[in-house]
């Protein structure tokens, strides 16, 4: 086989294998084609999107010169692009669509209520509820919904996405999944949304938090004794990266899975170069990885593409590979899904002889 076919080979691999993507943010994730068609759903409804076709300016590649608070700027054209409830409904069902064409089995979209002057928290999330419901049926992807609390929100709407995420949880426990904490890294601190993160974990909710994101080991530490069900990047938690001696062994002590989001990481510049991560170090102390996309919109990435990126940089052939998607299943949130989507890999395993 030449260089080139055995390049093929693994991307048309890792396109097949059943994959399960555990972080992805909606508006991150709206690829240029869902956009264009946003645009036009806007523009049939007579509704200026205030949009310019930034489609430059939201996707943020390798060597951009933006750093990671820039990046939180570019949110604001995928927000723009889903103000009403039919483009938000439309956003979420292409963006399932394409997850499951590029062979992703189950999906934990995540997306962070907001009052539109189209629609108020609570019509968003039911919007994107009744999206992934509808969805079920053309689809065969499983996907279910993780509600973000923004870092740069106040303890009030902190506590009112909470109650909204509750209700949601208990009307539609097929659906909605878990709550999650993102946004900003420099903004708010942690402990103030530890008393509306306690309710949703009282109330049977799965957390996710992104942690690690900055050079901050007093909060990763309060993080991780919290005990979360993941987290999200975990980038400045191993010495070599930005984080201490205790953070590390907090981690590889309470071995909470994390979720990596290797493209993500580098165009942001967390990291300076894909060999620079630390899946390595998460593999050799045994802290389950999940390889997941992030933003995928805004990195001009897939998930197939950050699992031929992982196995390309770390030397991992195709068995390793497809136990990456096993080891994956084994920490979605649906106790429900977990045996259907890990039979699913397990089978695929067997079929290829892996
Ligand atoms: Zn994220």
């Amino acid at each position: 086989m030449t260089q080139n076919e055995l390049v093929m080979d693994l991307t048309s691999f890792c396109r097949e294998l059943p994959k399960v993507e555990l972080h992805a943010h909606l508006g991150g994730s709206l690829s240029q084609s869902t956009m264009l068609q946003l645009k036009r759903l806007y523009a049939d409804s007579g509704i200026p999107d205030k949009t310019n076709a930034f489609f430059d300016e939201f996707q943020i590649a390798a060597g951009d010169t933006r750093s990671l608070s820039d990046c939180f700027q570019v949110f604001s054209i995928a927000h723009s692009l889903t103000s009403m409830p039919q483009a938000l409904a439309l956003a979420t069902s292409l963006t399932l669509e394409e997850f499951q064409n590029d062979g992703c089995v189950y999906i934990e979209l995540r997306s962070t209520p907001r009052e539109t002057p189209y629609m108020s928290k609570k019509e968003y999330i039911d919007t994107i509820v009744q999206a992934i419901r509808r969805s079920s049926i053309n689809l065969t992807i499983i996907s279910k919904l993780i509600i973000s609390i923004d870092r740069r929100s106040t303890s009030q709407s902190a506590e009112e996405t909470t109650d909204l995420a509750i209700e949601f949880y208990q009307n539609y426990p097929e659906v909605v999944v878990g709550i999650e904490l993102s946004g900003d890294p420099t903004a708010g601190q942690f402990k103030d949304f530890v008393p509306a993160l306690t309710r949703a974990r009282e109330a049977g909710m799965k957390i996710t938090l992104h942690c690690g994101e900055i050079c901050n080991p007093a909060e990763i530490l309060e993080m991780l004794a919290w005990k979360p069900d993941r987290i999200g990047h975990g980038t400045m938690i191993h010495p070599r990266l930005g984080g201490t001696t205790e953070t590390w062994e907090a981690l590889c002590q309470l071995k909470i899975p994390v979720e990596i989001c290797l493209t993500s990481n580098v165009n942001t510049k967390l990291i300076a170069n894909y060999e620079a991560h630390q899946f390595k170090e998460c593999c050799e102390a045994m802290v389950p990885v999940i390889i997941c996309t992030d933003d995928k919109g805004v990195f001009a990435t897939s998930l197939s593409q950050e699992y031929q990126i992982c196995a390309e940089t770390f030397g991992l052939d195709q068995s390793q590979v497809a136990r990456l998607a096993l080891d994956a299943s084994q920490h979605i949130f649906d106790d429900d899904a977990r045996k259907l989507v890990t039979d699913k890999i397990l089978n695929f395993i067997e079929c290829k002889e892996l």
